[in-house]
C-alpha cells in the first residue's frame, strides 16, 4: 500500500513558495501578509493560530494576529474586518472559527473582501469557486488534490465517493473531483448503506467526523482512500481519522494517514492561497 504522505508534499510545496515570496518581495518590497483575526480565549484555536503564524513565518511570509477578548461586539469585529480590507499591505484576511455565540459568522463572511480570503468562505469566493472560476480554492480539498496530484493519481474517470456534504470539505471537494472528470457520489448522515457507495468506489474521501467509522470491508481492493477525520486534537491525545488505517495495508492501493495526511497539507494551501492573492492582487488580475 502506497502511504499518501501529506507532510512530505507539503514539505515540497513550501520550499516551492520560498522562490515566489522572494520574487513577490524583489517586485513589491514587502511579503505576501495573512491577518488572523481570533475571538475568545478557546485554547486549541489559539495553538492552530499559532501554528498558522508559525507556518506563514517559516517561508518567508509575514503574519499578524488580532486577538480580541469574547466581549467584543459584531460593530467592533466588523469595523476591524473593514479596517483589513482597506489595508493595502495585507493579502489574507483569516476569521478563527468558529466565532463565539453572539457575533455572526455570515455577517463577517459578507465583509471580508473576496480577494483577501485565502480560506474560500466568503459568498462571493463561494460563488466563484462553484461557478469553476475560483480565485482560490477551499483549502482541505485542493490540498488533498495537491496530494493526488503529487503521486501522479489521476482522478478522471474514476468513480469517487466524499462521505460528508459540510461547506469546508464535503460539498468543494465533491466539486473539485467532479472539475477533474471523476464520477462523483455525495454521502452523508442520511445516505443508506453507506457501505454500498463507498465498495464500489475507486476513490474514497472521509469527512464524517466520526472516528473509526470506516474500515477495510468498507473499501474495494485497489481503492485509494483520502482520510481527512482529525480526533483526538487535546494536548497528549492520540490524533486518529474516521478511518481504521492499519486494517488497509494489503488490501487497497493508496491511503492517507492520520497524523501526516490531509492535516499537514490544509495549512501549506492557505500558505499557497495568501501567495496567490497577493499575486493576484500585485498584478492586478483580481
Ligand atoms: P462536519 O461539518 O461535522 O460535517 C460532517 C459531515 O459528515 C456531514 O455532512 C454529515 O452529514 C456527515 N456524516 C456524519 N456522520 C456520518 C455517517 N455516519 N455517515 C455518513 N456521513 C456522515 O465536519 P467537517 O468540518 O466537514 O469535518 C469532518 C472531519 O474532518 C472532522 O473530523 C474534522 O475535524 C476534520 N477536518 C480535518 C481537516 C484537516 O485539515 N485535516 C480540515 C477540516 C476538517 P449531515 O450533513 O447529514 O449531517
Amino acid at each position: 500500500m502506497l502511504v499518501l504522505n501529506g507532510k512530505e508534499v507539503s514539505k515540497v510545496v513550501r520550499a516551492s513558495l520560498i522562490p515566489r515570496v522572494e520574487k513577490f518581495k524583489l517586485s513589491t518590497g514587502r511579503v505576501p501578509h495573512l491577518a488572523v483575526v481570533i475571538v475568545g480565549d478557546d485554547v486549541a484555536s489559539h495553538v492552530y493560530v499559532k501554528n498558522k503564524k508559525k507556518a506563514c513565518e517559516a517561508v518567508g511570509m509575514t503574519s499578524t494576529i488580532h486577538a480580541h477578548p469574547a466581549s467584543i461586539t459584531q460593530k467592533e469585529l466588523n469595523d476591524l474586518l473593514k479596517k483589513l480590507n482597506a489595508d493595502n499591505g495585507v493579502d489574507g484576511i483569516l476569521v478563527q472559527l468558529p466565532l463565539p455565540k453572539h457575533l455572526s459568522t455570515d455577517e463577517v463572511l459578507g465583509i471580508i473582501s473576496p480577494e483577501k480570503d485565502p480560506d474560500c468562505l466568503t459568498f462571493k469566493s463561494v460563488g466563484y469557486f462553484f461557478a469553476g472560476k475560483p480565485i482560490v480554492s477551499p483549502c482541505t480539498p485542493a490540498g488533498i488534490m495537491s496530494i493526488l496530484n503529487h503521486y501522479g493519481i489521476s482522478v478522471a474517470g474514476m468513480n469517487a465517493v466524499v462521505v460528508g456534504r459540510s461547506n469546508i470539505v464535503g460539498k468543494p471537494m465533491a466539486h473539485m473531483l467532479m472539475e477533474a472528470n471523476a464520477t462523483v457520489t455525495l454521502c452523508h448522515s442520511k445516505t443508506k448503506n453507506l457501505s454500498v457507495h463507498t465498495k464500489q468506489a475507486d476513490l474514497v474521501v472521509v469527512a464524517a467526523g466520526k472516528a473509526h467509522l470506516l474500515g477495510k470491508e468498507d473499501f474495494k481492493q485497489g481503492a485509494i482512500v483520502i482520510d481527512v477525520g482529525m480526533h483526538g486534537t487535546g494536548q497528549g491525545q492520540k490524533l486518529t481519522g474516521d478511518v481504521r488505517f492499519e486494517e488497509l495495508n494489503g488490501w487497497v492501493q493508496a491511503a492517507s494517514p492520520v497524523p501526516g495526511g490531509v492535516g499537514p497539507m490544509t495549512i501549506t494551501t492557505l500558505l499557497q492561497n495568501t501567495c496567490l492573492l497577493a499575486e493576484k492582487r500585485a498584478s492586478q488580475t483580481l
